[in-house]
């Protein structure tokens, strides 16, 4: 590998022709509208083939203190946290047939966390575990959702196999009532609503995507049962198969060198090529991370977030092409602090990421044989234009006589899905099997989605609210007119490529907001003020990194190639310092959210301690 060379001022203008042209012939006029919903006709892309069942159950009409609404570790963290303050009667509620979220949808061959396991696996020093690789298979990272579950006792009450269709304040009780496709209608003083930001998957709205006639399935659905083998290969059931995969994306890059090992033979449908960078995965011990001291984890983890999030730290633990990388992920997370004047910080910066581009496309050149692949797969743009990938299996499937790659950036994509195959260009491929690596609808599930309308106080709905003012609320947390409903996620929070972390902090908030509420006799809702206050402190350190994104290829980080929405979506000066704010407001402020309830509160009685699993 070659060391990262400063460009000379005239490489930096022909990169920038060069991202500029790679640009303009990405973008599409359909922008956003080119994808289509797993749903409807296309719902059996969704459908899980994970879980025999849902059992029957009858329809609950309960009540119960806390509904969560998610499995995820959002959601389990929150019913951990929950269960440290004292809080019995929680309900979770997960679409899925076990806990696991996103790990337990997402077991295609291949699937590993990229984040270090020992910073992205939570409640590792309350659980004692200690993982086995640097990045963590998908099954290993979904055991670890289960053991936490089962340590704090979540299974006692969770739905699974549920899915939530509305919340609807009912202002003579003061609680909210939770409503199911399975027909519950249940009761909840505290609704959190955990529902992730990656969840429902999408699909390319291709002409003829439904007259293949062969097999096809998405990649957070893996057909198991056609493909034989498992998360770590041996699908003997594609040894006489000509398979497809559309999307060369975070989970492309994993699963294609899966495939391309078991497929008679593979071709890969390539719209834009991702970054990929230096992996060197390797099993770790617990004391190459220095897991007999007591509170490692939680070290680690906050030495990790203080390096990803621009701030200075005396080591660094992890040191993986996250870290060294950190000083440009500036523009792809809105709340990373940035150091130094503005002019001269943007030459900087501009020359790091060009110098950081070369050693990537070096690196394509160093390992593909073949001259014209290695040229499709280098990328054409800013580090943080797209989601950065890490693989050393990648780039050498393409030297594989069964590996095929198709470069459909000329048209789009793939122009026509036939009876057969796939139409790219001028020629047709026939296949037995196609594989959606397209990725998700994002930031567009649960309450934010429409498809989970909450109606507050006098029966307003939130997001007809926020369509005409924009989303309001205290930390992102909090809104009024919403009472007793705590949403997790980064909006107008934080935000990191460790979510996890950022996840259990927003879980320790949320349960101590419901255990001060609890403790009180109160409910917790800001006032527009508090709301306006919380605004204004988003938007006056706001960064301005919309010309960045309006410059960059198209993808989901910059609404297919329209640029960012307008307006502050996370507090602006990182992740580190908004922990600490938090942490101080719930110390100092958190009256200001608490009014006296006018229907005294009649706690639940938690469900018996029995697995529900339905
Ligand atoms: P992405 O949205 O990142 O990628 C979708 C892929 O499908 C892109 O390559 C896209 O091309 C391609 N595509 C879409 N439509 C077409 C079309 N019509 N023709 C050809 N190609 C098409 O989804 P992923 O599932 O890969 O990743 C989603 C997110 O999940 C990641 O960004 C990451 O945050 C997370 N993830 C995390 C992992 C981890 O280890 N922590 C592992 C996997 C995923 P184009 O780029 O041109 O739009």
């Amino acid at each position: 590998m070659t060391t990262p060379q400063t460009p000379a001022p005239h490489e930096l203008a022909a990169l920038r022709r060069r991202y500029r042209l790679e640009r303009e012939r990405r973008v599409r006029p359909d922008g956003a509208t080119q994808y289509r919903d797993a749903d409807a006709e296309f719902g059996y892309y969704a459908a899980d083939p994970y879980t025999e069942g849902p059992i029957e159950r009858d329809p609950l009409r309960d009540t119960v203190d806390v509904a969560v609404i998610g499995g995820g570790f959002g959601g389990i963290l929150t019913g951990a946290h929950l269960r440290r303050q004292g809080v019995d009667s929680v309900r979770i509620i997960e679409k899925g047939g076990d806990f696991g979220g996103t790990w337990y949808w997402n077991r295609y061959p291949g699937v590993h966390c990229d984040v270090e396991s020992h910073v992205y696996l939570p409640m590792l020093d309350e659980t004692g575990y200690v993982p086995e690789w640097k990045y963590a298979p998908g099954d290993e990272i979904r055991r670890h959702a289960v053991r936490i579950a089962r340590k704090f006792d979540l299974y006692a009450d969770t739905l699974f196999s549920t899915g939530v269709t509305a919340l609807t304040w009912e202002e003579a009780s003061e609680t909210w009532t939770v409503t199911t496709d399975r027909g519950d209608s249940f009761r909840a003083a505290y609704v959190v609503n955990a529902t992730g930001t990656l969840t429902d998957p999408k699909l390319p709205g291709i002409p003829g995507i439904e007259d293949f006639a062969g097999h096809t399935f998405h990649t957070s659905r893996w057909d198991y049962a056609y493909t034989g083998g498992t998360p770590r290969g041996g699908m003997t059931g594609l040894a006489d198969k000509r398979v497809g995969v559309v999307g060369t994306g975070a989970t492309g890059i994993q699963v294609i060198p899966m495939l391309a090992e078991d497929a008679a033979h593979l071709y890969v449908f390539q719209r834009t090529p991702s970054t990929v960078d230096v992996r060197d995965n390797r099993r770790t011990t617990a004391g190459d991370v220095g897991a007999d001291r007591e509170g490692w984890a939680r070290r680690r983890r906050e030495n990790y977030l203080r390096i990803v999030s621009g701030e200075s730290a005396e080591q660094d633990l992890v040191a993986d092409r996250w870290t060294a990388s950190a000083g440009l992920l500036e523009k792809l997370l809105p709340s990373f602090r940035r150091q130094g004047g503005r002019q001269a910080h943007e030459a900087a910066y501009e020359a790091a990421d060009a110098a950081k581009m070369n050693e990537l496309r070096a690196r394509v050149e160093q390992t593909v044989t073949d001259p014209g692949t290695a040229e499709k797969l280098k990328p054409w743009y800013r580090y943080a234009c797209k989601r950065p990938t890490f693989s050393d299996h990648y780039y050498p499937a393409f030297n594989r006589d069964n590996v095929t790659l198709v470069d459909t950036a000329d048209t789009h994509g793939i122009q026509r899905i036939t009876e057969h195959g796939v139409t790219a260009g001028t020629t047709t491929y026939e296949l037995d099997c196609l594989i959606f690596a397209t990725g998700f609808n994002v930031g567009t599930s649960g309450i934010h989605s429409g498809k989970l309308p909450v109606h507050g106080r006098g029966g307003v709905q939130l997001l007809h609210r926020w369509a005409r003012q924009g989303p309001r609320t205290l930390h992102g947390f909090t809104s009024n007119g919403f009472p007793n409903l705590i949403q997790m996620g980064p909006l107008q929070n934080a935000s990191s490529v460790n979510f996890t972390h950022i996840l259990d902090e927003q879980a320790i908030h949320a349960a101590s907001l419901i255990a001060a509420a609890e403790a009180r006799g109160a409910l917790i809702e800001p006032s527009p003020e508090t709301e306006d206050a919380w605004i204004a402190v988003l938007a006056e350190g706001a960064p301005d990194h919309e010309w960045f994104h309006a410059e960059c290829t198209p993808g989901y980080y910059n609404r297919e190639g329209r640029g960012r929405p307008n307006g502050p979506i996370a507090y602006p000066h990182g992740a580190v310092a908004f922990h600490t704010l938090l942490e101080r407001w719930r110390d100092e402020s958190m009256g200001e959210v608490l009014r006296n309830r006018t229907v005294p509160r009649n706690k639940a009685v938690p469900r018996n301690r029995t697995v529900l699993r339905t």
